[in-house]
């Protein structure tokens, strides 16, 4: 393998466990957020990841990042196991925007202080070309220079995931992960932040790990997508291909739910006719077959497989072709 084949970020077979009490005197269960999973990130590459709360996103971007470790599988940066690189130096190549900016940024400090932070926390530069890049890297971000006196709480809430962006990318960094970057803000404000997001992709040469609850969200931006249920990745394509033949039931019950939000619940409405199943206790065979249209016997008793070939991944016994489901699926209609 070159260096050039050799991926920015690569999760290996990664699986991560909670042990969760439930209730003061109640067991102790196991919950598997992350199972056997792998993915890359190659560079340029905009990976949208997609999936409904509770499917394992956030503790995925929490392992990349390194804020986590994962239970057993590797985590790889440049083809090197994290755990050999110098934290601050990778803390310098990888910067995260999250989902709530009033959350991650400090109220009681002012715009310029909480942008030149990361540049002061890394030594870099001295007072002087720091108040430069603050001011560079705010007009980059298209916020004027006369809010670095603010305080978040004087922001508006697009103004604030800007804020985030700039303090993200002040530090030039070559991917970002971005944990649901426009989920807090109103839908006219989304559009202008994910345009934004994909200006500075071309201006950068960013790299992005994209994730959301919201396939609508990952079309504008997403060159690759990885659909996740239940803490296993069961599609990954090309967006063009996703968005025009998903293949896996659940990717398809995402793509109409694009066309039919539910805005009371700020999740997507898949119309599969039941709430998301309980990590600690998921379904047998294949964790998705009580909410799948397609559902036949087998899909309880047998968990499927991993197919690869020329389109990506998809993870379903009717593209299985050692799983015979033409009998069930005659029954099932019949
Ligand atoms: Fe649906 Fe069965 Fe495929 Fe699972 S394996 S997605 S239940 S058809």
């Amino acid at each position: 393998m070159s260096d050039t084949d050799t991926p920015f970020l690569e999760l290996r077979n990664v699986t991560k466990t909670y042990k969760i009490k439930q209730g003061l005197f109640g067991e102790t269960k196991s919950l598997t957020a992350l199972k056997d999973l792998s993915l890359k990130l190659n560079k340029g590459d905009v990976l949208g990841l997609v999936g409904e709360s509770g499917c394992g996103k956030s503790t995925l971007a929490k392992i990349l990042l390194g804020l986590e470790a994962p239970t057993s599988g590797q985590v790889l940066v440049d083809g090197t196991p994290i755990g050999g690189h110098d934290r601050l130096a990778l803390a310098r190549r990888i910067q995260p925007i999250f989902q709530d900016p009033y959350s991650s940024l400090n109220p009681r400090k002012t715009i310029q202080d909480l942008i030149a932070l990361p540049l002061r926390v890394h030594n870099v530069g001295d007072e002087a070309s720091r108040t430069k890049a603050v001011r560079e890297i705010l007009d980059v971000v298209g916020l004027p220079s006369r809010v670095l006196t603010n305080y978040p709480s004087q922001m508006s809430g697009g103004q604030r995931q800007r804020v985030a962006i700039a303090r993200a990318l002040v530090m030039r960094p070559q991917i970002v992960i971005c944990d649901e970057p426009t989920s807090a803000l109103d839908v006219s404000v989304q559009s202008q932040i994910l345009n934004l997001l994909g200006d500075l992709r071309r201006e950068f040469g960013l790299t992005y790990l994209f994730i959301s609850h919201d396939l609508a969200v990952v079309e504008h931006l997403a060159t690759q997508v990885a659909v996740m249920y239940l803490g296993r990745i069961v599609e990954e394509t090309s967006a063009a291909a996703l968005f025009d033949h998903a293949r896996h039931p659940y990717s398809q019950a995402l793509l109409k739910s694009v066309l039919t939000p539910d805005p009371e619940l700020e999740v997507p409405d898949t119309q599969l006719g039941m709430a998301y199943p309980n990590p600690i206790e998921p379904p047998s065979g294949c964790h998705f077959h009580p909410r799948c249209p397609m559902a036949t016997p087998e899909c309880s008793a047998i968990v499927p497989r991993p197919i690869t070939d020329d389109l990506g991944l998809v993870e379903c016994h009717l593209h299985d072709p050692d799983v015979d489901m033409s009998r069930n699926l005659q029954e099932a209609s019949s």
